[in-house]
């Protein structure tokens, strides 16, 4: 049975845009899975629909179900599928860029959180994110890009989930961070067990780095398989791989 399925969803913007036209999806427990497809596609809005976040960006599901453990995510706000172990990795490395690291990592955790158990998180991130650890003392928006990155999956981490939406963390990042993050990314999945749904446009080095991929275009999927299978494709390798 998969952790995540999504089954026949619909996805309006503003009560007119359909943007996401019945999708059906499953991400297997610690599997290591991305959604490909090109700008506007309707990937990020997938990703929305399974955290919960469409409502504030007067988006509604207007169809189907999201399934998460077992569980329908639908009726759930989305700090409630945190909770459940259900966290989103924004496009765009949002971190509170006036807060350093530490602070950074803190604000992803409960006031009521054992202060015992914090500290662990806290400094199980630093040991993973060595990175992070050398630039505690600087305030968030001096990192560089791939660092910020860094913290922004590192704060996702903090709250232990099972699976954790990733929103195109190799964007504008030189090739060498893209490696980088790409590592932590399968560190993160074969080390913690934590399952992972990634969203790129970079769709060589993604189907280099999952097990199995959808493809999206104009809110449907138009393609999926496993990653060996997809890569060889022709038309994959015409439209998104530059030729074969
Ligand atoms: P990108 O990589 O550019 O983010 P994407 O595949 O993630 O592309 P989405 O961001 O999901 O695509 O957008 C899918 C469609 O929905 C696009 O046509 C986009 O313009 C539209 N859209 C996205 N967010 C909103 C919003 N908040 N309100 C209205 N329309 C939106």
């Amino acid at each position: 049975m998969s952790l995540l399925a999504l089954n026949n969803i619909e996805v309006v913007y503003d009560g007119v845009f359909l943007a996401v036209k019945g999708i059906s999806l499953g991400v297997p427990k610690a599997g290591l899975v991305a959604l490909l497809g090109a700008n506007g596609a309707g990937k990020s809005t997938v990703l929305k629909s399974i955290s919960g976040l469409l409502k504030a960006e007067r988006g509604q599901v207007t169809r189907g179900q999201v399934t998460f453990d077992g569980e329908d995510m639908l009726a759930l706000d989305p700090p409630e599928r945190v909770r459940r172990g259900l966290v989103h990795v924004l496009e765009g490395r949002r971190v509170f860029e006036h807060l350093t690291p530490e602070e950074n990592l803190l604000a992803a955790t409960s006031m009521h959180a054992d202060r015992a158990k914090v500290k662990r998180l806290v400094d199980e991130m630093f040991a993973r994110f060595p990175r992070l650890a050398e630039r505690a003392k600087a305030k968030a928006g001096y990192l560089s890009g791939g660092e910020q990155q860094m913290l922004a999956i590192a704060r996702a981490l903090m709250t232990e989930p099972k699976l954790i939406l990733l929103d195109e963390p190799s964007l504008g990042l030189a090739p060498f961070l893209v490696d980088e993050i790409f590592d932590i990314v399968r560190r993160i999945n074969a080390e913690a067990g934590v399952a992972v749904l990634l969203v790129e446009q970079n769709a060589v080095a993604a189907l280099e780095l999952v097990n199995s991929a959808y493809l999206i275009d104009q809110g449907r999927i138009v393609m999926s398989g496993t990653a060996e299978v997809l890569a060889s494709n022709p038309d994959i390798q015409d439209a998104y791989l530059g030729g074969g």
